[in-house]
């Protein structure tokens, strides 16, 4: 009923479930399996033949494909997709303060329907999840692929904190939509709280890296075959990056960054004991 996410056998016996209905179960969450979706969110963007060319209108809002932020902002930066063409400017854009002096003239964009369907948008990380389980690894060979998902994490979000600080990237302040460009679209489709005030008009700033690639953090488990992790006990326990929490509890190092995080320092005391101090 929410976008709580658990990495354990069970999920966790904590009552804040703000999803519909929380009222009837008493907070309770209601356990479902978990897609990749839910360890790595997703953050799509706009694809934009010229970041600095014309701003997406609300009608044009379906010219334009919807890809990973973070593959927009790579794109920006240089790399070549033959599926998605970006302007690449001889001369560097004049610009004086905020203000765009000379952008080298508006160029014709390609045409979207002559380029051929890509990989990118046919990957299908929802059905990777339900497919049946694949055979089971031995632990080495999990352990292994846990540190290089861990490693991969961390130069994905290095690399994209990194490339923020030269191109530029909004988010909306009201939702979770993120615009790679100087400036943000005029696509009305903001659904957050109050938004009919401003007519489904985004409000951007300058995003953060945790916009772009949200660390998703969840509760840490130091025991995952253990008794599920209880409300009483609640300040005890830790958190991370489900990411990270995933690849720990497959056997990875857990890094010095995230030790404070995870509270690995502090004692959890049994039930029983949390009863009397409570
Ligand atoms: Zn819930
Ligand atoms: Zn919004």
């Amino acid at each position: 009923y929410c976008s709580e996410v658990h990495i354990a056998l069970t999920g966790h016996e904590m009552k804040d479930c703000q999803g519909p209905g929380n009222g009837n179960r008493r907070g309770q969450h209601e356990w479902v399996r978990g897609t990749v979706n839910d360890v790595l969110i997703p953050i799509d963007s706009y694809h934009l033949y010229d970041p600095f060319g014309k701003r997406i209108k609300h009608e044009q809002r379906f010219d334009y494909d919807r890809i990973p932020a973070v593959v927009e902002l790579c794109i920006q930066a240089g790399v070549d997709l033959p599926e998605y063409p970006s302007r690449r400017r001889l001369v560097p854009i004049r610009m004086i303060g905020k203000k765009v002096i000379d952008r080298g003239g508006f160029v014709v964009e390609p045409k979207r329907s002559t380029r051929e369907q890509t990989a990118l948008l046919e990957l299908d990380t929802y059905g990777l999840n339900i497919s049946p389980d694949p055979p089971p690894m031995p632990d080495s060979e999990l352990r292994d692929l846990a540190e290089r998902t861990l490693e991969a994490w961390e130069t994905v979000r290095g690399g994209t904190a990194k490339l923020m600080k030269k191109y530029s990237v909004k988010a909306c302040g009201y939702c979770s939509e993120v615009h790679v460009g100087p400036w943000g679209h005029n696509a009305k489709l903001c659904g957050s709280f109050k938004h009919q005030w401003r007519d489904g008009k985004h409000g951007w700033q300058d995003a953060t890296l945790d916009e772009v690639v949200p660390p998703n953090y969840v509760w840490h488990v130091r025991d995952p075959s253990g008794p599920p992790l209880s409300f009483p006990l609640k300040s005890y326990y830790g958190k991370a990056p489900a990411v990270v929490e995933l690849c720990v509890q497959a056997g990875a190092m857990i890094s010095d960054k995230y030790k404070p995080m995870m509270r690995l320092d502090i004692v959890i005391p049994d039930c029983e004991e949390a009863k009397l101090v409570a």
